[in-house]
């Protein structure tokens, strides 16, 4: 038998509920700043989760504000000149990132009488919208209880519930299980927060290459950990 679980298997709510609790607990001590965070508009979201796609954070937050303050409404923006946005965004090395931008802004007063959509097929249909940011602008920006199929995620739920991801494309998305996964374990209330919990545990604690177990109010019940620490 597998050493992994199928995420089918993620049915034990007791520990889901334990893992939620953990969380929500260590997070309000250990909250990444960001203003974005700030935020609870769709517009600002999804900008900020433009900006955000292949750049690091620190460079986004300057550029960030200064975005906000000239663009203050997707109306705003998409009668902008892209020569403009260009020179708001230069510092993110991103140069193709302000035609896309645009584009999605003309596209959301086109198609949607200026209002980011609150349905994530539709938010998919944007350019460069894909499963994370269209998660981003649904859960942060619009409460919804969604899941958010970030790599600091998917990591955190593949190691703690000893899940495989046995569809991970070619291009590196998770799979369709890992992401229903990833939904399963958000709760019903607070769920952005909750979002924001595990993106930051995924950044902070359960990191890539060196997670710190060792320190990890996760790590009692973590199947990897375990797994690791009595192996059989
Ligand atoms: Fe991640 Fe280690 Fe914590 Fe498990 S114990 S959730 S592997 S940091």
């Amino acid at each position: 038998m597998s050493a992994l679980q199928a995420p089918q298997q993620l049915l034990d709510l007791t520990k889901i509920k334990w893992f939620r609790k953990r969380l929500l607990t260590w997070h309000p001590r250990n909250t990444r700043s960001f203003p974005w965070r700030d935020s609870k508009s769709p517009y600002e979201i999804l900008i900020a989760e433009m900006l955000l796609q292949a750049t690091s954070a620190t460079k986004v937050i300057a550029v960030y504000k200064t975005f906000i303050e000239r663009y203050r409404s997707v109306f705003s923006l998409a009668t902008a000149e892209q020569n403009d946005i260009e020179r708001i965004i230069r510092p993110l090395g991103l140069p193709n990132r302000a035609h896309a931008i645009l584009n999605v802004a003309r596209l959301v007063v086109d198609l949607h009488a200026g209002e980011i959509p609150c349905e994530k097929d539709e938010l998919l249909k944007l350019p460069r919208v894909g499963e994370y940011t269209a998660g981003a602008v649904l859960s942060f920006g619009y409460g919804v209880r969604v899941g958010i199929p970030d790599t600091n995620v998917i990591r955190l739920i593949q190691r703690f519930f000893n899940l495989e991801n046995p569809r991970k494309s070619h291009r590196g998305s998770p799979s369709r299980s890992i992401r229903l996964a990833a939904a399963k374990v958000v709760p019903t209330r607070n769920s952005g927060g909750f979002n924001y919990a595990m993106l930051d545990f995924g950044a902070l604690i359960c990191t890539s290459l060196h997670p710190k177990c060792k320190q990890c109010p996760l790590s009692t019940k973590c199947e990897t950990y375990m797994r690791q620490n009595n192996p059989r």
